[in-house]
């Protein structure tokens, strides 16, 4: 009933199916917990406790925190990609050319097919299952299936664990999943926030308000990050938004600098703030001899009503390093919806372009717009939650290139 109520809202937003503006996008397996079954014995069953990736992204996957028990005949998703199988090879359908990763995956289909856990060879069903780290924690770990070795006990793991309110109550313990990141420096600035709503778009009544929507993408790349060992800054907070599953995100003016100070209204003392707050911390880590520092700008400006508007970039005209930068998170975007959204190409440009924020801050600094916030179908990439942890991820992936 809930879900028949929910559908015919989302109609009314817009008269194109609403939803995912990825047609290609793999789905998760999902399996109902037994009795007995706790995080670990699931994961174990599934072959998936070898990557503390696949850990934490079931816990992400179903919005659990580190205590929550599984409540038994649940439906649960597990950290397995589902893929159509194009019938040619494994390689081709998961757009990965690693051959050893293919027969990883191969072997990882045969064994759960012998041990009964799917029911019909890949082959056979054209639905390839793909474990979770395959795709998304390379370094982190490079063996899937580890038939003959035993198991390691969770209790044998040694894991780091962050607790950060600023996440939200559903997000704010993770634990660390590599050290891909490290001595790396990243400084996360979602545009306007404060008394500056932003752009202002329209759906089903509600005002969407550009602060919201960019500042819900910049902690999940922040979390993103941080749990890959980076040195994270969330320059513009929001004590008490965190990361949020609702796809109509409130307008509110609470937003700060670094949790303290107010933010003004008048735009250029706004700009000179985070700057500011950013420089300073810079020139800390500077002098304790880092150098990888990176600033990034999430924006979901204004077009047109009728203009779509693939994600684009801006760097400062005098920096390659920002130029460089800008083309990396361009160039996974092109390859994600290559993959993702084969029905539409991607227009999504870099540009030079003289902005305050890019031209004054020191790290390497790159301005992302995600979204023209007045059309109808450009809100379909950032109203869903899972399409803003997409945007998130390949955001972080372009940005560790
Ligand atoms: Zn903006």
């Amino acid at each position: 009933m809930l879900r028949v109520i929910l559908l015919s809202f989302l109609f009314i937003c817009s008269d194109i199916v609403y939803g995912s503006e990825l047609n290609n996008v793999p789905q998760y397996h999902q399996v109902s917990a037994e009795s007995g079954d706790g995080v670990y014995s699931i994961l174990r069953r599934y072959k998936l406790l070898d990557a503390n990736c696949n850990i934490a992204q079931f816990y992400v996957l179903n919005n659990l925190d580190k205590n929550s028990s599984l409540v038994k005949g649940k439906k649960y998703q597990i950290p397995v990609l589902i893929f159509q199988y194009n019938g040619q090879s494994i390689r081709s359908t998961i757009g990965n050319d690693d051959w050893d990763k293919a027969v990883r995956i191969q072997k990882y289909n045969e064994m759960l097919l012998s041990e009964g856990l799917r029911k019909t060879s890949y082959r056979a069903s054209k639905i390839l299952w793909v474990p979770y780290n395959e795709m998304h924690c390379e370094g982190t770990t490079n063996k899937t299936i580890a038939v003959s070795n035993p198991v390691a006990k969770p209790s044998e793991k040694k894991e780091t664990v962050f607790v950060d309110p600023l996440y939200g109550k559903e997000h704010e313990k993770f634990t660390l999943v590599s050290n891909d990141q490290k001595n790396k420096v990243f400084y996360i600035v979602s545009g306007h926030g404060g008394p500056d709503p932003g752009a202002i778009g329209a759906c089903r009544g509600h005002s969407l308000c550009e602060d919201e929507y960019a500042y819900d993408v910049a902690l999940r790349l922040a979390k993103k990050l941080k749990e890959n060992g980076a040195k994270v800054h969330v320059i513009i907070q929001d004590k008490n938004d965190g990361i949020r599953s609702e796809d109509i995100l409130p307008c509110d003016k609470d937003e700060t600098c670094l949790g303290k100070a107010p933010i003004p209204l008048n735009q250029k003392k706004r700009l000179a703030q985070r700057v500011y707050a950013v420089n300073s911390l810079y020139k800390d880590y500077k002098k304790q001899g880092i150098s990888d520092q990176y600033f990034i700008s999430i924006h979901i400006d204004s077009r047109s009503e009728s203009m779509r508007q693939d994600v684009f970039f801006y760097h400062s005209p005098l920096s390659k390093s920002g130029k460089k930068l800008a083309t990396n998170i361009q160039e996974t975007f092109r390859a994600k919806y290559k993959k993702y959204r084969t029905s539409r190409g991607y227009n999504g440009s870099v540009t030079a372009r003289n902005l305050y924020v890019l031209r004054n801050t020191h790290p390497t600094a790159v301005f992302v717009e995600l979204a023209n916030i007045r059309n109808v179908n450009d809100q379909r990439r950032i109203l869903p939650q899972s399409n803003r942890q997409y945007l998130a991820e390949w955001l972080y992936e372009g940005l560790t290139k």
